[in-house]
């Protein structure tokens, strides 16, 4: 060490040659000695830095500890279950609150960190367990297994859940889960009540899920109707009891749009692929903790049927009924029609006559009759044949009848003479009328027989008088038409005297 002790007044006072001189006195020996406590003070400096390091990680992680421990602490605390922790010795390390108020362990013994098996003696004997029940709890918490299980404590219902840790020991939560059965409980109850009171129901009652469909109850009634039990239909698709699908979308439109589907006429499907009319119903509910469909179906099949044949039998009666006022019409028209002219035949002229008057007399209306007669007629028959006596008659009618106004009724009187019924005409027109008719006759030729002629008797109905008299009187003045050379038109005075 001598090195290193050379005093500095020595150094001074041996002048600028000094260095020289102890260079020349430093030997091989002094240079490994140097060297040795060099490094020798390196390795105390990094060993001094290396412990300072590891010094503030602890510090670090014992702060961290503390934090975790903290938040758990508080976890544990503000946790509605009870909570306590077992190390890997069997101790309850860690308990909250409200496990000693569950237990109402004294929070001195439960601070001491008892062997968890006092803590379950403790437990057993406060709620009367078994030797036998305790050896299978000690099992349990022993074989580090996670398990679940359920328990009554002072007429409450508890769920015990049991978490082993990795290290050894185990977590165990304990909730108080009374409220959660009785609510459990009256909702089975009131399901219960339901299917009861929808086993009884007369109407079909099939309940589905809201969201897919399936089938989750049926009644006897919805068995019955659909022809198989209850075991094939649940878990069937509600889908199924459709026949027509545009059915199935109307309901779930009416259910999305209104809320509830009232009596919607629908076609289902028996099992047996048989067609079944029903009065459809549906409602939204809750069936076993799920959105439900509840649906009430009627069977209306006999009715509908009652109705279709009761339709059919209207359509037969309508068909019926058109096809008789047909043949009515046919007969009335045949009944009151010339066969031969297709003119009204007499008796409808007598008809139409006597309604005439009556409007004649009822308004003063005028009213007259043109009775005609085709001159040499018989001469017709005799040259031509009777057929062509027939057709010049029906040319006679189609000529005339196409000129009558449509108020006026010409008809066949007889044989080869006519009778124009002329309403609200008085003598002076119905003149003018058959002077047009006479002409209409002769001025065109009938074919293959060749020009005609008719004489013409006009009267002029008055009041208190019939038809009979009124038409005798028209015959009279016909009858001197055919004295005054035929061809002609005369006219009945209203004192002709009649029958004289
Ligand atoms: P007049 O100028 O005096 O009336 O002479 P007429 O020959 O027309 O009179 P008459 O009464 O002597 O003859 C009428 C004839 O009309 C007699 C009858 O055979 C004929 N006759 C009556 N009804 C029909 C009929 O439906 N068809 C045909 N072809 N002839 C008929
Ligand atoms: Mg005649
Ligand atoms: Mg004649």
């Amino acid at each position: 060490m001598a090195f290193c002790t050379l005093p500095a007044s020595a150094a001074r006072a041996a002048g600028p040659g000094f260095i020289e001189r102890w260079l020349e006195t430093f030997s091989t020996t002094s240079l490994y000695l140097l060297c040795a406590a060099v490094i020798g003070l390196l390795v105390l400096a990094g060993s001094v830095w290396a412990l300072l390091r590891a010094n503030r990680r602890l510090l670090r992680l014992l702060a961290e500890r503390r934090r975790d421990a903290a938040i758990m602490r508080s976890t544990m605390e503000n946790m509605a279950e009870a909570v306590i922790m077992v190390d890997g010795k069997q101790r309850l390390a860690s308990f909250n609150q409200r496990f000693a108020e569950i237990t109402g362990f004294d929070q001195e013994f439960l601070l001491g960190q008892p062997p968890f098996a006092d803590v379950l003696r403790l437990w057993a004997g406060e709620n009367a367990l078994s030797e036998r029940v305790l050896e299978r709890a000690m099992a349990r918490a022993r074989d580090g297994k996670a398990f679940r299980h359920t328990f009554v404590h002072h007429g409450r219902d508890y769920e015990g859940k049991h978490v082993p840790l990795p290290g050894g020991g185990f977590v165990r939560t304990i909730s108080d889960v009374t409220e959660q059965h009785r609510a459990g409980e009256v909702l089975r109850n009131s399901e219960e009540r339901l299917r009861r009171v929808l086993a009884l129901a007369p109407t079909a009652i099939v309940v589905s899920d809201a969201r897919d469909g399936q089938v989750l109850f049926v009644n006897p009634k919805a068995e019955e109707m659909a022809g198989v039990g209850a075991e094939q239909l649940l878990g069937g698709s509600s889908a199924d009891f459709f026949l027509l699908d545009e059915d199935r979308v109307r309901v779930l439109q009416l259910l999305n749009q209104h809320g509830a589907v009232n009596d919607l006429e629908v076609c289902l499907l028996r099992a047996s692929g048989e067609p079944l009319w029903a009065l459809l119903s549906a409602m939204p509910g809750e069936f076993g903790g799920r959105p439900a469909v509840i649906t009430a179906i009627s069977d209306i099949t006999a009715r509908r049927r009652i109705e279709e044949e009761l339709e059919q039998a209207r359509q037969e009666l309508e068909q019926a009924n058109q096809q008789m006022r047909r043949a009515n019409a046919e007969l009335a028209q045949a009944a009151s029609t010339d066969r031969l002219t297709g003119l009204a035949n007499r008796r409808r002229l007598e008809e139409g006559a006597e309604a005439e008057m009556a409007r004649a007399r009822r308004h003063l209306d005028p009213l007259s009759v043109v009775l005609f007669d085709i001159d040499w007629f018989k001469m017709v028959n005799d040259r031509h044949g009777h057929e062509a006596g027939d057709a010049v008659l029906r040319e006679v009618a189609q000529r005339l009848g196409a000129r009558v106004r449509a108020s006026d009724l010409l008809a066949r009187w007889g044989g080869e003479e006519f009778l124009l019924l002329a309403s609200a005409t008085g003598l002076a027109e119905a003149l003018v009328l058959a002077e047009k008719m006479r002409r209409l006759i002769e001025g065109e030729p009938f074919p293959g027989v060749g020009s005609l002629t008719a004489s013409f008797g006009v009267a002029e109905f008055k009041p208190g008088e019939n038809f009979s008299t009124l038409t005798a009187r028209a015959d009279r003045a016909l009858y001197r038409a055919k004295e005054g050379g035929r061809n002609r038109v005369e006219w009945a005075a209203e004192d002709e005297i009649v029958g004289g």
